[in-house]
Order: structure tokens, then sequence, then C-alpha cells
């Protein structure tokens, strides 16, 4: 048994020889990167900082604002060039003042609850019966009309959770996390009329499951519900406006309640919900850093995480992680001395929580640059190590992605991922025809806390973290030293995604 095992390490060892040979040059910088982010890097003071002293970070907000400061600071102090702010428009800044609910009969129980967000409050605090509406297409309204007004509405029934996944066994297309999205699944395009027709109707409000555990609450932006985030809802005549329809999550012990209660009989709630948001179109900024290229300056690789968060905790893992992870590759491609031959550049993009904003402004507003984009990779998935590239489908680039990833094997870096589906920044480069990536990370507990109370910096798992940070640095670097641009995909034929929006 030892010696068969032994032949087997000289496999591999054999195996890893001849991929590093394509990319010796690779080999001497590589390790640098490597040896300077285990021994001096600075992830947990800086995450620390941003999840504790800055806080959570909701797209629109002051405290937002700030962590584009911040982070550009960190930036010119680590002495990367052209720190920059590139602002786009959010239709309306939103933040919550207060939600309380209780069940008032046929007992008392008081809810655990927060507004979805970018949705309106209550006017003051609102007393209705639970009604669910169980419908998955136009017809099935039909019998709810005129009974809605005031209503507290339920749209489906409790299910049961599933554990976390390794995201290497989820098939294609399919999501990695158990988002809110219900089963059966109700059609996107249906969603929106669904949501058009209970504010029609005069309902109340809506109530959601949370789907997480013990008290944990889910987060969303109404309106950016839907597939890789290009379908909005359109309300008040705006695309990302202020849903009209009070919409809150409740805890998922608290929704079975109200179903089991509403199996019995009738089920009165009261709920006092209290969101601000702004009349006029905010500005938001997405933080921009680089290293210029020795040799093709004007050829960019970029590396990619975003700054805004959730708030119901401090967004330390989503993405607090991804953003800590890029300011340590900046930080040690700059300390190293390791000279690119492409441009480096760092973008913390804000908006994503609401649909990827922020990316798809700035993919748009840098549209006549993106044929000399190679590629960009985000870390955007927690705390876990990072096991894989995510290539979203782009089987053109997958080759020379081998070839590139080969190094990071001894990182605990498995066969990359041609999976699709994933609704990172990453899907606004992929879309517009730029190669565009996203780590895949060791779930741990990221389903339970990520967009909840417990998205918090004890969450934070530092060598995993590092890990993410070499993997980073070491992309970053091997991409832009390749001969040639990553390959681009063929334009995709027209699907009917686009036909729902
Ligand atoms: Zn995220």
């Amino acid at each position: 048994m030892k010696s068969l095992r032994l032949l087997g390490i000289a496999l591999v060892t054999w195996q890893l020889a001849a991929q590093h040979s394509a990319s010796d040059a690779n080999a001497e910088p590589d390790q640098k990167l490597v040896s300077e982010i285990h021994s001096g890097n600075e992830l947990m003071t800086n995450l620390e900082y941003l999840s504790d002293l800055l806080g959570p970070r909701l797209t629109g907000s002051e405290t937002l604002r700030r962590a584009n400061e911040w982070t550009a600071q960190k930036f010119r102090e680590y002495g990367a060039e052209n720190v920059h702010q590139e602002p786009w428009k959010l239709g309306h800044a939103w933040a919550r003042v207060r939600a309380e609910g209780r069940i008032v009969s046929p007992a008392e129980h008081r809810l655990t609850l927060a507004s979805y967000g970018w949705t309106a409050g209550t006017k003051g605090a609102i007393r209705g019966r639970v009604v669910y509406v169980n419908a998955s297409k136009p017809p099935e309204l039909e019998p709810f009309k005129g009974k809605l007004q005031g209503a507290i509405v339920i749209l489906y029934e409790p299910r049961e959770l599933e554990a976390p996944v390794n995201p290497l066994l989820v098939p294609y297309d399919e999501p990695i996390m158990g988002t809110n999205v219900p089963k059966p699944p109700i059609h996107f395009g249906f969603y929106a009329k669904l949501y058009q027709f209970l504010t029609e109707q005069r309902a109340g409000a809506i109530l959601m499951a949370s789907d997480k555990k013990y008290g944990l609450l889910n987060m969303f932006a109404l309106g950016a519900l839907g597939t890789r985030g290009k379908n909005f809802f359109t309300v008040a005549g705006e695309e990302f406006g202020i849903a009209p329809t009070p919409t809150a999550f409740v805890a998922w012990e608290d929704y079975n309640l109200i179903w089991r209660l509403l199996r019995r009989g009738s089920v009165e709630i009261e709920l006092n919900i209290q969101n601000s948001y702004s009349e006029k179109p905010a500005e938001v900024y997405n933080t921009v850093a680089e290293i210029k290229g020795a040799e093709r300056p004007e050829e960019v690789v970029i590396l990619g995480a975003h700054l805004d968060s959730w708030d119901l905790g401090t967004g330390a893992t989503d993405d607090g992680t991804g953003v800590a992870a890029v300011l340590e590759a900046a930080r040690a491609l700059l300390k190293t001395g390791v000279k690119p031959k492409r441009t480096i550049r760092f973008v913390l993009f804000t908006g994503e929580e609401q649909g990827l904003l922020g990316s798809r402004a700035y993919v748009k507003s840098h549209e006549t640059e993106l044929p000399k984009i190679s590629g960009a990779l985000m870390h955007d998935s927690g705390t876990g190590k990072v096991v894989s590239l995510d290539l979203e489908g782009d089987y053109a680039a997958h080759e020379v992605m081998d070839q590139v990833a080969a190094p990071m094997h001894e990182l605990g870096l498995l066969e990359l991922s041609l999976r699709t589906g994933y609704d990172g920044d990453d899907v606004a480069f992929y879309d517009a025809g730029v190669p565009g990536f996203i780590a895949l990370q060791d779930p741990l507990d990221y389903s339970q806390t990520h967009h909840s109370q417990a998205d918090t910096f004890d969450r934070v798992r530092k060598d995993d973290l590092e890990q993410g940070a070499q993997v980073l640095a070491l992309w970053a670097y091997n991409v832009a030293q390749l001969p040639s641009l990553l390959p681009r995909m063929p334009p995709p034929a027209p699907t009917t995604a686009s036909a729902t929006r």
C-alpha cells in the first residue's frame, strides 16, 4: 500500500512539475507573492476596521461613502496609482428605520422581522388578517380579486431548509445557495405580475420566510429578484424604484408558526414598518486603483469584490472578505515589486446587492476599453478557502486558465469549474463578452450567515482568507504575464431570458 501511495505522490509531483515548466518565469514572483501574503498580510486588521469601525455599507449610504474613501486611502498607502472613485446613479438611497410585528390572534406572538430592501413602510401600525395567495400563474389570481385590501399576504408553503452544499457538486445552472425562491419556483415574469396585482389590490403587506434557521433573517432588494441580475421589477414607473407594498422577511420559525395557525383558522397580525428613502437619485461610487503594466499598460486585468453590503450584520463576509483579499493582493503585488506586464486594476464595486448595479455601470462606462480588458476575477463567496475558479461557462478560456491555475494547486485549488448561474459582479463582465470569473469557496456556514444578522467579523477565518488573497494575487499576476489577452467566447445566441425583462 505504502509504495503505491508513494508512486501516486511521485506522479502528482511529476504532473505539477510539468505544468510548472510552462510558467517557469512566473515561479519566483509567484513564490514571493505567496510568502509576502503569508508573513506580512493586513487582512484581519483591514477587515476588522471595515466591519466593526465602519460597519454595514448599504448602497447609497454615508457609511459606504466613507468605506470608498478609506479603501482608496489604503490603496494609496500601498503605493497604487490612479486611485479614484467612479460615480454611478442609484434610483433612490434607502434605509430602514424600524420594523415591529406580532401575531395578535389567535394567540399573541412577537415576530422577528426586517423590511425587505427598497420597499415602502406601513402607514403607522397596521392590522390585517393573513391570506395565503396560492398562485403560480395569472389565472390563479382571479379568485383573490377584491379580497386582499389590508391583508397580510403570504405566498408559499414553508419548506425544509437544505444543508450547505459543496459548490463543486452543484450541477451547472443551479444556484449554490437556497435563496428565498419558493418551491415550486415561481417564474420571474410572474413574480413581477404577482407583486403588481397585490399592490393594485391594496394588500397591507407581504411576509416572506427567511431561509435560515434560529431566527436569522435574510435580506434582498425587492427590485433585484431575478436571474443573473438582469431582471428587475419596474415599480412606480421606474427601474429599481421603491416597491410600494410593504414587504418583510420573518424568521423561518415565525413563518412556520403563522402557517400552522392558519391551518387551524383565522390569523391576525399587526405590523409597523418604517423606512426612509431619497426622492432623488443618489450618487454612488466604485473605488478603483491600479498597478500600471510595465510593457502593455493599456491592457488590463481586473481583481474585484463588492464594497457594499446588507445592513443586518456588518457585511464582514459579504463581501468584506473579498474587499480585504483584493486590498491584500494589491499590497503584496506592490510590496514585492513584481512588475506585471499588463496593468492590474483593483475595483471595489457597489450596488452588487441591488443586482450588480455598480459593475454593470462600470462595464457600460468602460465600453470602449472592454476589448483590452483581459479578464476579471471576483472574490465574493464568504470566508471559506478558494477551492476552484468558476469560469461561468467560458469554455474558450478554459485551457489557458488551466495553465494559469496550475501553480495554484499547491494552494489547494482543485479542478476549474465551468458552472454558470452565480450572480456575482463577474457576470457583468461575462455578459459584455469579457472573461469574468468568480472564486468558488468552501461554503462553511455561509448559507446561514450571509445577508443575516450573523454576517459579522467573528465568522472570518484568517487562514482561508489568506489563501484567498494568495489566489487573487497569483491569478492577476499570471494573467498579466500571458503572451496574449484571454480568448473571448463567441457571441451568445439570443435567449428567451432577455424576453422576460
Ligand atoms: Zn456578495
